[in-house]
């Protein structure tokens, strides 16, 4: 099997560096800016736009003229890879059946700085040799295994980075471990497993958002465009960088340790735009429960669901396990023991009590079983909605202790309180 995979590494930049590479991704955007232009022109004539082809010619015509001579001096691979990247974008955005069809935008300056290498990178061991720049360190974080596709210069937050692409081939494999679980997604719990497993959230925005505030606010006081309003805004940059940085850890260490221990996950299939939706309503009909609907949205939006299961998808395909996604629908309220569907059968948010048979359990391990047992379902059946007789009475158990997993400096551990001991 072969797969792609990729490596990020901080640069080791000096100011000359990072004004040659702020300059290559200058003319990147220059472009990029350049042929959406034309295209926006295009389409509001009603014309056929711009592709790929033609666009390169538009390239070499600049190159050679007076006026944007600028562009020379930059190498002309990702140049072109810009323009390669418009055209994708372009066609995903009249695509009807791409999930996100929306045409590209113009690129702001001081928004994103990056560009593609499609070829001729080299690596030596802590450093990487890119065409026309040279040279240039990085922090080697961890090593690198496969042969180099591509690489892809990025600014955020301060520093550059640089993201290595290589393929590596993996040998086909059976995944080691036998068993299988449901995984419901939570804001209380991050994830429930239908084997009793919790995961704490880790709430990333949450825990800097008053440090967020507090900088935004000193923002605010001071003279835009100043040297004051520069530092504080990069503060704020770094803010945020640190947060998207921590839920990424989160999300990576806790999709590695479900994908080692089980060859198959089943999850609900979310739709993570729906659920976050605003409910502010329009200026006739305003909704209800708007502040508390959008402080949900904020803790939705901060847990990182979509991400999380894309690496689960991909971390389980390489192992040799499986990941299936179940119809969501009452999983929270079914009881995962007779079936019986009642929203009275959640008494508390984290409680969850059968109506019908008394069955008690926490409330996000049962929709995990819930979500199982339909994902068995979807396998045997190929479809949901198959006939599921209940269980002979007395089969409902007591509930039985569960063992939460805490986020610690040697990653996942249980909580030493041992099973069903653990208050949060
Ligand atoms: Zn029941």
């Amino acid at each position: 099997m072969l797969i792609r995979k990729a490596y990020k590494f901080r640069l080791k930049t000096n100011p000359a560096l990072e004004q040659k590479l702020f300059r290559q991704a200058g003319c990147c955007r220059w472009v990029w800016n350049q042929v959406w232009w034309m295209n926006q022109r295009r389409l509001a004539d009603k014309q056929r736009i711009i592709r790929y082809h033609e666009a390169a010619f538009w390239l070499s015509l600049w190159k050679q003229s007076e006026e944007y001579g600028f562009l020379r001096e930059a190498h002309s691979q990702p140049l072109q890879q810009t323009l390669k990247d418009l055209d994708r974008a372009y066609r995903d955005g009249f695509d009807k059946n791409q999930p996100l069809n929306r045409l590209p935008r113009k690129k702001r300056k001081f928004r994103q700085a990056a560009f593609r290498y499609p070829q001729g990178v080299k690596l030596d061991n802590r450093r990487i040799y890119l065409p026309k720049l040279g040279w240039v360190g990085f922090f080697k974080s961890r090593d690198i295994s496969g042969t180099v596709k591509n690489a892809t210069v990025s600014y955020q937050a301060g520093h550059w980075y640089v993201s290595v692409q290589v393929e590596q081939a993996l040998p086909e494999r059976v995944h080691p471990s036998t068993t299988d679980v449901g995984v419901d997604l939570g804001v209380a719990n991050f994830a429930a497993l239908s084997n009793g497993i919790t995961y704490d959230p880790i709430n990333a925005y949450r825990k800097y958002q008053d440090q967020l505030a507090r900088a935004q606010r000193a923002l605010s006081r001071k003279v835009k465009c100043s040297a004051n309003w520069r530092k504080q805004k990069r503060k704020i940059q770094q803010l945020h960088h640190k947060i998207a940085c921590c839920r990424l850890d989160f999300l990576h260490k806790t999709s590695t340790a479900i994908s080692e221990n089980q060859a198959m996950v089943f999850v609900e299939d979310l739709q993570v735009r729906n659920m976050s939706r605003s409910a502010a309503g329009t200026a006739d009909d305003p909704g209800r429960n708007v502040r508390a609907k959008a402080g949900l949205n904020k803790s939705i939006l901060d847990q990182g669901w979509g991400e999380f299961v894309r690496q689960l998808d991909y971390k389980l395909d390489w192992r040799g396990g499986m990941l299936i996604k179940v119809p969501p629908h009452y999983t929270s309220q079914t009881c995962s023991v007779c079936g019986h569907v009642s929203p009275a059968n959640r008494p508390t948010q984290a409680v969850f009590h059968c109506q019908a048979c008394g069955h008690t359990e926490h409330a996000d391990t049962n929709a995990a079983k819930n979500i199982r047992a339909r994902g068995h379902r979807v396998l045997a059946c190929g479809r949901e909605g198959a006939v599921r007789l209940p269980r002979e009475a007395g089969t409902c158990g007591k509930p039985r202790g569960s063992t939460t997993y805490h986020l610690n400096r040697g990653g996942w551990n249980p909580c030493p309180l041992g099973r069903g001991g653990c208050q949060g």
